[in-house]
């Protein structure tokens, strides 16, 4: 049985003294035992979110990582390093590193798997463009982004990984992927994972939905059986929107 996975991606938003606050609306509820919850701060507020979080149900997760374990990378920020700072999980590939920063597959291949050679686990984002969905190749799209990317991986650590569908087009737009839409893709890429994994291994992966959850639509989402959890941008930047939707269901 799959756990429920809900993931807040910050982006480049919120100074110390506001992610202090942010933190601390959240870590004063209870939350379910039942769940794994993650919010993932800008490099900057790493050390102290781990620090705030120590001891809670909400784990640490970073935004981005370098391939390499350490060297001449200017800017850059190492798996290592991410570790030192109590941090569980990572996000690889995220649309907005492939749009802005130019990040390929092979790239996200190779950070996929330094991160779990340092026992990080990657959460890979992989999600179509309108174009192409309007196209009708995005099964055609998603299937390579997984291939390719998850191409350095072996299936004894496949069950370490896990896919976030972000559809480029519903990712800070206020526009929803269908529950349905969300659906059938998450089925498309366990198919794909069955296909590389074999079904016991691939049966143990997580696959979120991203792209403009908020807590209206959360319980829409998390009742499809495909879907596994959500990485939510936006809605993850206010204390009592984000709790709405870890707490999705059990809202009376
Ligand atoms: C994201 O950043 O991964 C994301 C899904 O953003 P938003 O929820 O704002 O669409």
């Amino acid at each position: 049985m799959r756990k429920p996975l809900i993931v807040g991606n910050w982006k480049m938003n919120n100074t110390l003294q506001e992610s202090l606050s942010l933190i601390e609306g959240l870590i004063s509820n209870r939350l379910s035992v039942d769940r794994d919850f993650v919010v993932c701060p800008p490099y900057t507020v790493l050390s102290l979110a781990g620090k705030l979080l120590k001891e809670t149900k909400i784990q640490l997760g970073a935004q981005n990582m370098h391939f390499e374990e350490k060297g001449a990378y200017t800017g850059e920020v190492s798996a290592l390093m991410l570790k030192e700072l109590d941090v569980s999980y990572v996000i690889i590939g995220h649309s907005e590193r492939r749009k802005f920063f130019g990040e390929t597959d092979l790239q996200i291949s190779k950070k996929i798997f330094t991160a779990l050679n340092n026992e990080l686990l990657p959460i890979m984002c992989v999600g179509e463009s309108l174009a192409q969905r309007e196209g009708d190749y995005h099964h055609r799209i998603i299937k390579k982004q997984l291939v390719e990317g998850l191409k350095l991986v072996d299936s004894s650590r496949a069950s370490d990984v896990t896919v976030a569908y972000e559809p480029v087009w519903a990712i800070g737009t206020g526009k929803t992927a269908t529950s349905e839409q969300a659906n059938d893709m998450l089925g498309f890429i366990r198919t794909i994972l069955i296909n590389l994994y074999g079904e016991s291994m691939a049966e143990n992966i997580r696959i979120l939905y991203g792209g403009s959850v908020n807590s209206s639509n959360v319980d829409e989402l998390m009742i499809q059986p495909e879907i596994d959890g959500v990485l939510v941008g936006g809605a993850s930047l206010k204390s009592d929107e984000f709790l709405k939707i870890m707490t999705y269901s059990d809202r009376g």
